[in-house]
């Protein structure tokens, strides 16, 4: 279904995005349960300081804290020298204590961007504030009851704020995509928004084009994919423009998402800051981050995407458009780079081209029909790279890699090997062979040379397939179609 975000041209639209990432560490945020417990059975990884139990003391987990750290240096922050933790009071079942620990006016960073790409221009989306908090327990709605599961209670979340900086649906989808791809270059974020560890909230408004004065804003929770962010927002702009225009109200509210219906819904008023009687945390010291530490982070920070594609085309020479396919998962830019680095060539450039083709046109093709990742690919980058040397020394024809390959992919054997076992003869590189070949096949298929010669155009095809045949698909097409053409021309009609 094709999304409508053609919003009106004498509105604008305004948008800030909350985006929560659960990270990667081993235990929780203030309890040493591990976070590992996604296949786990319910309420198997408590303790009492995850259950919320009176009397306990919770104890901060300095991995957070770091991977927080890198985000917010990964997105230009700064980073104060003082931070602290603070109690957000509601009275949710979900929550254990009644309070969730987070970061209220002192964040762990600030004032930091991103840079998004849309329709060939570079935009930056300002970030507010990268801070530290704690996940919440989960809910199991049933008939008429609730079940709750303490496993995630506790799990390190880190919020992500921007600015109300992008100006329509797909620029958020963008802005969304290029952190995600920053978080799970990072380490610190599986980024998988389907399971729910990626998680954003939007804030939208809209205002005549022209006002400076924000219009009044909802906040639209339960969006879980790229697509629903993009219909969502669609969906909610295009309401409020509907109220402005009629003359109705807008009211602050949070409203969530309906996937299956394509709506939003009012879901309960939208709270504010003083709602929540935030208070520093007694039972934590404040967090004092040292100069050296946050450059210790720093120099730890890896390869980002946005350096990584320029470096796929200064350093190989590939197209940007393969450039930005090859890095949108960080895993397949490393299976590609694996590939080259593993290739038995002195032309590292020619090299990238072909395993860039290899990897986004077949090996992509191949782990899309059997459903698996690329990490899971049986077909390891030492066996892509040796396909490519295999076909480079000309020892196969393009016709066989292809055989070889869906037989490496199935089998997790190298190419080489296969050729081996599969007794295939090196293609015919003698010339004088191909064209005695060709000559028998022009003598004995007179009726296909006639009409070659009437000018049927398929009937070329049909003597280079019998070629082929004749072969056994070794000779090179392009050989035997030069040649047959130039036999074709100079033998005298009879
Ligand atoms: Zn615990």
């Amino acid at each position: 279904m094709a999304i409508d975000t053609g919003i009106a041209n004498d509105f604008e639209v305004v948008i800030g995005l909350e985006v929560h990432s659960q990270l990667l560490t081993k235990s929780k945020m203030f309890c040493p349960c591990s976070t590992d417990y996604a296949y786990a059975a319910p309420n198997t990884h408590v303790c009492p300081i995850c259950m919320g139990m009176p009397g306990v003391l919770p104890v901060i987990n300095e991995q957070a804290v770091a991977y927080t750290i890198m985000t917010a240096l990964a997105l230009n922050c700064e980073i104060p020298a003082y931070s602290k933790f603070d109690r957000k009071n509601y009275p949710y079942p979900d929550l254990m204590k009644g309070y969730q620990i987070s970061q209220y006016d002192v964040p762990l960073s600030k004032n930091g961007y991103l840079t998004i790409e849309h329709n060939g221009q570079v935009k930056r989306i300002g970030i507010t504030r990268v801070h530290l908090e704690e996940d919440t327990a989960r809910l199991l709605h049933r008939d008429g009851y609730s079940l709750v599961d303490i496993n995630r209670s506790g799990t390190p979340l880190m919020e992500i704020v921007s600015e109300p900086d992008m100006r329509s649906p797909e620029e958020a989808r963008l802005y969304m995509q290029t952190l995600r791809e920053i978080l799970v270059y990072l380490g610190v974020s599986s980024g998988r928004m389907e399971e729910g560890s990626l998680r954003c909230d939007a804030n939208i408004s809209v205002r005549p084009r022209g006002q400076q004065k924000l219009g009044v804003k909802s906040e639209i929770k339960n969006m879980n994919s790229f697509r629903s962010v993009e219909r969502a927002l669609a969906y909610e702009a295009q309401r409020q423009i509907e109220l402005l225009r009629t003359g109705q109200p807008i009211h602050q509210e949070t409203r969530g998402w309906v996937e299956t219906k394509g709506i939003t819904v009012a879901q309960r008023s939208k709270e504010y800051a003083h709602d929540y009687r935030y208070f520093p945390e007694p039972d934590l010291p404040p967090l004092l981050i040292s100069r050296a530490w946050v450059e210790e982070l720093r120099a730890q920070l890896p390869e980002l995407p946005d350096a990584r594609r320029a470096r796929y085309v200064d350093e190989y020479g590939l197209s940007a458009q393969d450039a930005n396919v090859l890095t949108e998962e960080k895993a397949l830019g490393d299976y590609f780079e694996q590939v080259v680095a593993a290739s038995q060539t002195s032309d590292r450039k020619a090299r990238a081209k072909a395993a860039a083709n290899l990897v986004l046109n077949d090996v992509v093709r191949l782990l899309k029909n059997s459903s698996i990742s690329i990490q899971e690919s049986p077909l390891s980058p030492a066996a892509s790279a040796n396909l490519l040397d295999l076909l480079e020394k000309e020892r196969i024809t393009g016709k066989q890699a292809k055989e070889v390959l869906e037989e490496a992919f199935a089998s997790g054997n190298m190419p080489d090997v296969i050729v081996q076992e599969k007794g295939i003869e090196p293609p015919i590189s003698d010339l004088g062979v191909l064209e005695r070949i060709i000559e028998e096949v022009i003598a004995n298929n007179s009726k296909a040379v006639s009409d070659y010669r009437a000018g049927k155009t398929n009937a070329l095809q049909r003597l280079k397939g019998e070629v082929m045949k004749q072969t056994r698909g070794q000779a090179k097409p392009d050989s035997v179609q030069t040649i047959l053409i130039a036999k074709l021309d100079e033998t005298p009609t009879s």
